[in-house]
C-alpha cells in the first residue's frame, strides 16, 4: 500500500484501499513491469552492499540505446534530481532562472535551492510562449527550464521551434530540457532531442523511468549532455544516489519493449477516452501529450473532495493558479470509465 493511498485511507477509513484509484500523479496505470520487478527484486540480494555509485551497467544501456558515449549520462534520483543539478551547476545566488507559467513545481523549487531569482514567463494557451521566454533571458540568467510535453498542461511544442529556440540561447546559458512524458508522444511528435545534445553544449535532455516506465517509487531518471556539463553534474550528485534494485530494474524495464509498448497503447486509448467523456459533459479540457489530462470542473477543492470520497484521487492545481482545474491521469479504462461516472 503506498503512503497517499495509507493516509486516505486512515482519513476516511471507510474505503477498501486496495480499491483506490489513484489518478494523482501520472504513474503507469500498469504498475512496474514484470521484469522490472524480477530484476529488482534479485539485485536486493546485493543490497547489503552500496550500489555501483557510477551506475556502469545502467549508463552502458543507455549510452547504446541513445547512441552516446556513457560519459554523457548522469544518474538521478529520479529526473527531479537531475532538475536539481542542473541548477546547482548552472546557477550562482543572485542569477536567474526562467521557465513558463504552469511549469512543473519543481522548476521553482530548484532556483529556490539555488539561491537564483526565477522569471515565470505568462503562458500562450497553457502551453510556452518560447518568442516571449528568449525574451526574458537578461544579462543574469544562467537557467532555462523547458518541458515538452509539459506537465500539467499537457501542451506540446513542435520540434521545429523547439530546436530554433534552442539554437537562439546563448551558450552560457544552460537549458534543460524536461521530457519526463517523451515516451508517450505520437510517431508525428516525436524528435530526437539526443541528436540537439550532440549540437548543445549548454542542453540537457532529462527523462525519468517514473512514468511510462512504471518506476516511480523506485526513484531513477537520467540526464544527457555533453562531457563537460555532465562533468560538473556528477560532481555535484550525492554519491549513490541510485540504490542497486532501482539501477537494476532500470535496466530490465529499458529492454523491455513489450512493456512500453502496451503503455503507449493503453494510454493513447485512455487518453481518447477521458477526453469524449469530458466532451460529452461539457467540461473543457485540454489537448495533452502526457498521460494526463487537464479539465476544468469549476471548483476544483468541491469536485477534488467528491472525487476522493468515492474512491477516485486526482490532483488539484492551485500551486498552479489554476484553482478551476483538476489534472486527471490517464488510468486503465475501467478506471477512466469510473471517474467519468464519478464526474457526472
Ligand atoms: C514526473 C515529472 C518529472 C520526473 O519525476 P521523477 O519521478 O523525479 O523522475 C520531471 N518533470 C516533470 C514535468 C514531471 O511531470
Amino acid at each position: 500500500m503506498k503512503a497517499r493511498q495509507l493516509d486516505i485511507f486512515n482519513f476516511l477509513n471507510k474505503f477498501n484501499p486496495a480499491s483506490m484509484i489513484l489518478l494523482a500523479s501520472n504513474e503507469n496505470p500498469l504498475g512496474m513491469p514484470e521484469s522490472a520487478r524480477r530484476a529488482a527484486a534479485s539485485a536486493l540480494e546485493g543490497a547489503g552492499n552500496y550500489p555501483d555509485s557510477n551506475g556502469t551497467a545502467l549508463k552502458n544501456a543507455l549510452a547504446a540505446r541513445l547512441d552516446v558515449p556513457a560519459d554523457w549520462l548522469t544518474l538521478g534520483s529520479g529526473s527531479s534530481e537531475i532538475l536539481q543539478l542542473a541548477a546547482q551547476v548552472s546557477l550562482k545566488p543572485g542569477e536567474g532562472v526562467v521557465y513558463s507559467q504552469y511549469g512543473f513545481i519543481v522548476y521553482a523549487q530548484a532556483a529556490a535551492h539555488a539561491h537564483a531569482h526565477s522569471t515565470v514567463v505568462p503562458s500562450r494557451d497553457f502551453g510556452h510562449d518560447l518568442d516571449a521566454m528568449r525574451a526574458a533571458i537578461g544579462d543574469d540568467t544562467r537557467l532555462v527550464f523547458v518541458a515538452n510535453p509539459n506537465n500539467p498542461t499537457g501542451t506540446f511544442i513542435d520540434a521545429a521551434p523547439l530546436l530554433a529556440f534552442l539554437q537562439s540561447v546563448p551558450s552560457h546559458v544552460t537549458v534543460l530540457l524536461d521530457e519526463a512524458y517523451t515516451e508517450y508522444l505520437s510517431p508525428a511528435q516525436r524528435y530526437d532531442s539526443i541528436a540537439w545534445v550532440r549540437r548543445l553544449p549548454n542542453l540537457i535532455v532529462a527523462r525519468t523511468f517514473s512514468k511510462a516506465f512504471g518506476l516511480a517509487g523506485l526513484r531513477i531518471g537520467y540526464g544527457v549532455s555533453q562531457p563537460g556539463l555532465t562533468a560538473r553534474m556528477n560532481a555535484h550528485r550525492p554519491r549513490f544516489n541510485v540504490t542497486t534494485p532501482a539501477q537494476a530494474a532500470a535496466v530490465a524495464a529499458l529492454g523491455d519493449a513489450d512493456f512500453l509498448a502496451r503503455t503507449y497503447e493503453l494510454n493513447t486509448a485512455g487518453r481518447d477516452q477521458l477526453a469524449a467523456g469530458f466532451k460529452e459533459l461539457g467540461l473543457a479540457y485540454i489537448p495533452s501529450s502526457g498521460n494526463f489530462l487537464m479539465v476544468q470542473v469549476g471548483d476544483a477543492q468541491t469536485v477534488h473532495a467528491r472525487l476522493l470520497a468515492a474512491g477516485i484521487e486526482v490532483s488539484l492545481l492551485d500551486p498552479y493558479g489554476l484553482p478551476q482545474w483538476l489534472r486527471v491521469s490517464v488510468g486503465l479504462p475501467e478506471q477512466n470509465s469510473a471517474l467519468l461516472a464519478a464526474l457526472r
